[in-house]
């Protein structure tokens, strides 16, 4: 006798996190976003700016300007949020401890999904305790125009070991799988925007609008 898995598409589950630097949120983010909840249909995303980036320069706008342009970009989404608490909490934003505390807010059980561009998924090997990361929660890497899944070694032994046979796998238990995602190809970053403002070229329809006149009132990136 066989087992049929049915997906019910009307029971909305799992938590999908993105963190970030934002400086600024763009469409290559919202984008991301929408497209991974629809395709997955989880309960919500969201989108957690970092307070100071482990492996960055420090942003030349404040954390909590980019907490109000991310705050600006999602207010027409029911299902997405952002979520403060790098910003709150202060100091080097360690993604592990931000799992670490989701994790304990949400309880053991509930799916917990780490939504990763495949360039910061190249980096992971850098990030502090990156092989506990799975103990929290599940990574979808999203593919990102311009770089490959050229896994060195060490990553790609993780991801041979913890890569999910099928993307519904990341729904049916809290953490620990990986799966790699194909999207609508946006070739836009935050650097490219803030280049572009600094040259005062135009910014537009490359992130919302509330937010390209947010940077404009303030003046940022001059
Ligand atoms: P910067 O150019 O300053 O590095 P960024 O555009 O890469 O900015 P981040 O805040 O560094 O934006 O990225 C946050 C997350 O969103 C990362 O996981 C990154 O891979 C992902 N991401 C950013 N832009 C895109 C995009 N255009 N398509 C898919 N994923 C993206
Ligand atoms: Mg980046």
């Amino acid at each position: 006798m066989g087992i049929h898995v049915t997906i019910d598409r009307t029971k909305q589950s799992g938590v999908a996190i993105m963190g970030g630097t934002f400086d600024p949120i763009h469409n290559g983010h919202l984008r991301t976003a929408v497209e991974v909840l629809e395709r997955y249909q989880y309960a919500s995303l969201r989108i957690i700016p970092c307070f100071q980036p482990v492996h960055k320069d420090q942003p030349g706008v404040t954390p909590s300007q980019r907490l109000d342009m991310a705050q600006l970009a999602i207010t027409s989404h029911p299902d997405l949020s952002v979520d403060a608490r790098e910003i709150t909490r202060q100091g080097p934003s360690y993604t592990i401890d931000t799992l670490r505390e989701i994790r304990e807010e949400l309880g053991a059980e509930e799916p917990l999904i780490m939504v990763l561009g495949m360039d910061s998924f190249l980096s992971l090997p850098t990030w502090s305790e990156w092989k506990s990361l799975l103990h929290y929660a599940h990574i979808l890497v999203v593919s990102r125009p311009g770089w490959e899944p050229d896994l060195v070694s060490e990553l790609s032994a993780f991801c041979e070991k913890y890569r999910a046979s099928a993307p519904h796998e990341l729904q049916c238990a809290p953490s620990g799988r990986i799966w790699l995602e194909t999207l609508t190809p946006l070739g836009i970053s935050s650097s490219m925007i803030r280049l572009l403002a600094s040259r005062q070229e135009s910014i537009a329809y490359l992130l919302p609008e509330p937010v390209q006149k947010y940077i404009e009132t303030h003046t940022l990136y001059r």
